[in-house]
Formats: structure tokens, C-alpha cells, sequence
């Protein structure tokens, strides 16, 4: 898995000089720039098992480091430090503070799966992308993204009513993310539902997003939904 990256080469560590003699041979010319070794104390024996455990890191494992995910990679296009065959290199050294130092860019990945479709090794990139957004907003390095906020707010839902209500989850998602509840999209949206919508069902849905009526028996189901989801992601992550 031999890389040479030169994210990882401090400056300070880069020696150039006019003049140089090693071991009494004259190197000076095109060979006078040295790099200081450097020695890696800070990795983390386990971090490649902990992205391991989430959705889309399974396989990280696997990398052979051919960099055709990378080559193919559409952020790669707009932007060459987005890297994804370099991340996944410093996932498998356990290298978190250098990935840290990319977490403002880790979550640009579009999902396009360019990547994933390219890989001879099934690592599936965009998984590993996405468990390493992940691993970073449980671990509070970053912010949570609207898309986890959708999540929480949806399984919410489901853990209390055992039911999704639309109107609920989007309103629920609105306030998590600080956005306006009236949205002009929305009422727009609202006026051709009272257009089209037969009166009878527009009260039904209104009366449901007053009442959030439980699915029949959930009873204290929910809780032990909860529970279960809560102790499977404490066995994963720990
Ligand atoms: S394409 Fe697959 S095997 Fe090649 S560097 Fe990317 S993740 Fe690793
Ligand atoms: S899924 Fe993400 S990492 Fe993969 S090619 Fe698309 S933007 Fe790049």
C-alpha cells in the first residue's frame, strides 16, 4: 500500500540545498531537495473496524490503492483535494487527524457513485465517504447535515406513532433546520392540494397532523423500537 502523499509532508520537513554531500557523494543539482523521515505515532489501531460498522464502510478493507475512484470522481474534477483513494489510504492507517483536517470537504460528495461503479475491489467509495461524514457528526467534529436532521426527524415519527405524516416530518425536519415553516414552494403546493384534493381527504390529512394518531396496538412498541436501534448502534460504534 505504498503512497507518497504530499498533504503529509510538513514544510519544515522539506530540506533544499545549494550545496549537498552525503555520505561524501556530492548530491547538490537535481537531487539536492531532502525530505526529514517522518514517524507516525498518532494513528488508531482501530479506526479502519469502526468505519467498518457503518452503512458503506464495510469494505474498506479491501482497497488496493489503484486510484481509479479517485480519477473518476466527479468532486475530483472541481476540486483536486477532494481525494477519496487518499482518505480511504488514511482510514486504513488510522490516520484520523489528517482526515479531520479535510472535514470541510468530505461531505461535498455528490453520491454520483462514479466511483463505487469504477472500483475492481467492490470497496464502494461512496460508502466509505459517507460512513466517514458520519463518524465525523457523531463525534461532533461537524455540524450534523439537513439530511441527518431528516432522518432523526423521521424516525421520530416513527418511534412515537408507529406511522409517517408527511406534513409532520417536514414540518418537524423545517424547525430542526431553522427554516421558515411557510414556505412559498409550500403554499403553492397547499393551494393545488385544495384545488384538486377531494375535501374529505384534505380533512382527514389536516386531522391527522393535529391528532398524529398512533398505527392500532403500537402501544409502547415504539419504546422498544427505540431501545433496540439505540443498543444495535452502541454494539457498532461503541
Ligand atoms: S478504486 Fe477501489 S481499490 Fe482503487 S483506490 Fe479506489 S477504493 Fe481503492
Ligand atoms: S460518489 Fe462521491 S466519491 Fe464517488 S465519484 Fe461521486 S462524488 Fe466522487
Amino acid at each position: 500500500m505504498a503512497i507518497h502523499e504530499k498533504s503529509l509532508i510538513e514544510p519544515e520537513r522539506i530540506l533544499s540545498e545549494e550545496k549537498l554531500v552525503v555520505d561524501g557523494v556530492d548530491v547538490s543539482g537535481s537531487w539536492n531537495t531532502m525530505i526529514t523521515p517522518r514517524y507516525l505515532r498518532d494513528y488508531d489501531d482501530d479506526f479502519e473496524a469502526v468505519i467498518q460498522k457503518y452503512a458503506g464502510g464495510e469494505n474498506v478493507h479491501r482497497c488496493w490503492q489503484c486510484g481509479s475512484c479517485t480519477n473518476s470522481c466527479t468532486m475530483y474534477a472541481q476540486n483536486v483535494q477532494f481525494n477519496p483513494r487518499y482518505w480511504i489510504y488514511l482510514t486504513r492507517l488510522g490516520l484520523k487527524d489528517e482526515i479531520i483536517k479535510d472535514k470541510d470537504i468530505i461531505w461535498q460528495c455528490v453520491s454520483c457513485n462514479k466511483c463505487t461503479n469504477i472500483c475492481p475491489k467492490d470497496v464502494r467509495p461512496e460508502g466509505v465517504m459517507k460512513a466517514l461524514a458520519h463518524w465525523m457528526e457523531e463525534q461532533s467534529i461537524t455540524e450534523k447535515t439537513p439530511s441527518t436532521h431528516f432522518d432523526e426527524t423521521f424516525w421520530e415519527e416513527i418511534y412515537h406513532t408507529g406511522r409517517i405524516e408527511d406534513a409532520s416530518v417536514m414540518m418537524g425536519f423545517f424547525k430542526k433546520t431553522n427554516q421558515p415553516l411557510m414556505q412559498d414552494w409550500l403554499v403553492v403546493f397547499g393551494k393545488r392540494m385544495m384545488k384538486y384534493l377531494p375535501i374529505a381527504q384534505m380533512a382527514k390529512m389536516g386531522l391527522n397532523f393535529i391528532a398524529k394518531p398512533r398505527t392500532k396496538s403500537w402501544g409502547k412498541t415504539g419504546e422498544v423500537l427505540k431501545a433496540y436501534v439505540q443498543e444495535q448502534k452502541e454494539a457498532a460504534h461503541g
